[in-house]
Protein backbone atom coordinates (compact mmCIF):
# COMPACT_ATOMS: atom_id res chain seq x y z
CA UNK A 1 0.00 0.00 0.00
CA UNK A 2 1.60 3.41 -0.96
CA UNK A 3 2.44 5.63 1.78
CA UNK A 4 -0.16 8.91 2.54
CA UNK A 5 -1.10 10.82 5.32
CA UNK A 6 -4.51 10.26 7.84
CA UNK A 7 -7.26 11.64 6.71
CA UNK A 8 -7.40 13.40 10.11
CA UNK A 9 -3.85 14.74 9.68
CA UNK A 10 -5.07 15.71 5.92
CA UNK A 11 -7.96 17.56 7.53
CA UNK A 12 -5.63 19.28 10.00
CA UNK A 13 -3.32 20.26 7.10
CA UNK A 14 -6.18 21.54 4.71
CA UNK A 15 -7.73 23.62 7.89
CA UNK A 16 -4.17 25.28 7.95
CA UNK A 17 -4.20 26.09 3.98
CA UNK A 18 -7.41 27.53 4.14
CA UNK A 19 -6.36 29.89 6.87
CA UNK A 20 -2.69 30.98 4.93
CA UNK A 21 -5.18 31.24 1.85
CA UNK A 22 -7.24 33.52 3.87
CA UNK A 23 -4.49 35.80 4.62
CA UNK A 24 -3.25 35.46 1.32
CA UNK A 25 -6.21 37.17 0.00
CA UNK A 26 -6.16 39.97 2.71
CA UNK A 27 -3.08 40.81 2.08
CA UNK A 28 -4.14 41.15 -1.65
CA UNK A 29 -6.96 43.23 -0.72
CA UNK A 30 -4.61 45.38 0.88
CA UNK A 31 -2.17 45.52 -2.08
CA UNK A 32 -5.20 46.26 -4.61
CA UNK A 33 -6.25 48.82 -2.03
CA UNK A 34 -2.48 50.19 -1.90
CA UNK A 35 -2.79 50.46 -5.53
CA UNK A 36 -6.14 52.27 -6.37
CA UNK A 37 -4.96 55.13 -3.57
CA UNK A 38 -2.13 56.09 -5.62
CA UNK A 39 -4.02 56.51 -8.86
CA UNK A 40 -5.84 59.46 -6.52
CA UNK A 41 -4.30 62.42 -5.69
CA UNK A 42 -5.03 63.13 -2.16
CA UNK A 43 -8.33 65.78 -1.86
CA UNK A 44 -8.39 68.63 0.18
CA UNK A 45 -5.05 70.21 -1.05
CA UNK A 46 -4.49 73.18 -3.46
CA UNK A 47 -3.81 72.68 -6.85
CA UNK A 48 -0.13 73.96 -6.31
CA UNK A 49 0.92 71.66 -3.72
CA UNK A 50 -0.64 68.56 -5.41
CA UNK A 51 1.65 69.33 -8.70
CA UNK A 52 4.50 70.00 -6.37
CA UNK A 53 4.01 66.59 -4.21
CA UNK A 54 3.24 65.01 -7.70
CA UNK A 55 6.41 65.75 -9.52
CA UNK A 56 8.68 65.08 -6.23
CA UNK A 57 6.83 61.95 -5.42
CA UNK A 58 7.06 60.54 -9.53
CA UNK A 59 9.52 58.45 -9.21
CA UNK A 60 9.15 57.25 -6.09
CA UNK A 61 4.97 56.49 -7.06
CA UNK A 62 6.60 54.43 -10.24
CA UNK A 63 8.81 52.41 -8.08
CA UNK A 64 6.11 51.93 -5.35
CA UNK A 65 3.57 50.60 -8.49
CA UNK A 66 6.01 47.87 -9.71
CA UNK A 67 6.75 46.91 -6.00
CA UNK A 68 3.03 46.43 -5.24
CA UNK A 69 2.34 44.71 -9.06
CA UNK A 70 5.55 42.15 -8.29
CA UNK A 71 4.18 41.70 -4.55
CA UNK A 72 0.52 41.15 -5.87
CA UNK A 73 1.98 38.21 -8.42
CA UNK A 74 3.58 36.60 -5.89
CA UNK A 75 0.75 36.48 -3.75
CA UNK A 76 -1.88 35.52 -6.49
CA UNK A 77 1.42 32.79 -7.28
CA UNK A 78 1.03 31.40 -3.47
CA UNK A 79 -2.38 31.66 -3.88
CA UNK A 80 -2.77 29.57 -6.63
CA UNK A 81 0.01 27.30 -4.83
CA UNK A 82 -2.34 27.08 -2.01
CA UNK A 83 -5.16 26.15 -4.02
CA UNK A 84 -2.71 22.93 -5.56
CA UNK A 85 -2.23 21.75 -2.80
CA UNK A 86 -6.02 21.63 -1.68
CA UNK A 87 -6.12 19.62 -4.63
CA UNK A 88 -3.93 17.32 -3.82
CA UNK A 89 -5.58 16.94 -0.17
CA UNK A 90 -8.78 16.11 -1.89
CA UNK A 91 -6.82 13.43 -4.45
CA UNK A 92 -4.67 12.08 -1.07
CA UNK A 93 -1.63 13.06 -2.89
CA UNK A 94 -0.74 15.47 -0.66
CA UNK A 95 2.60 14.99 1.36
CA UNK A 96 3.79 12.80 -0.55
CA UNK A 97 7.23 12.94 -2.51
CA UNK A 98 6.70 12.80 -6.46
CA UNK A 99 10.01 11.73 -6.98
CA UNK A 100 10.74 9.05 -4.19
CA UNK A 101 7.16 8.30 -3.13
CA UNK A 102 7.59 8.26 0.48
CA UNK A 103 6.19 10.81 2.98
CA UNK A 104 7.45 14.38 3.38
CA UNK A 105 7.85 15.41 6.89
CA UNK A 106 4.82 17.33 8.65
CA UNK A 107 6.50 20.34 9.53
CA UNK A 108 7.94 20.68 5.94
CA UNK A 109 4.38 20.08 4.82
CA UNK A 110 3.03 22.83 7.25
CA UNK A 111 5.96 25.43 6.12
CA UNK A 112 5.39 24.74 2.48
CA UNK A 113 2.20 23.50 1.80
CA UNK A 114 2.67 23.67 -1.80
CA UNK A 115 6.02 21.04 -1.47
CA UNK A 116 5.82 18.01 -3.95
CA UNK A 117 9.18 16.87 -2.81
CA UNK A 118 11.09 15.86 0.06
CA UNK A 119 14.24 17.56 1.07
CA UNK A 120 16.46 14.73 0.49
CA UNK A 121 15.06 15.26 -3.46
CA UNK A 122 15.19 18.36 -3.51
CA UNK A 123 18.43 18.78 -2.81
CA UNK A 124 19.51 15.88 -4.92
CA UNK A 125 17.25 17.73 -7.44
CA UNK A 126 19.38 21.01 -7.49
CA UNK A 127 22.74 19.28 -7.47
CA UNK A 128 21.28 17.96 -10.75
CA UNK A 129 20.63 21.29 -11.71
CA UNK A 130 24.26 22.48 -11.58
ZN1 LIG B 1 11.65 12.17 -2.20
Amino acid sequence: MAVKYSKAKLKKFRISILDKMDEVSNDMDDIKEGLMDRGNPKAGLSQDSVYSVHMADAGTDSFEQEKNFMLMSRESDYYKNLALALERIDKEEFGVCVLCGELIVEERMIEVPNATKCVDCKTKDKLNLK
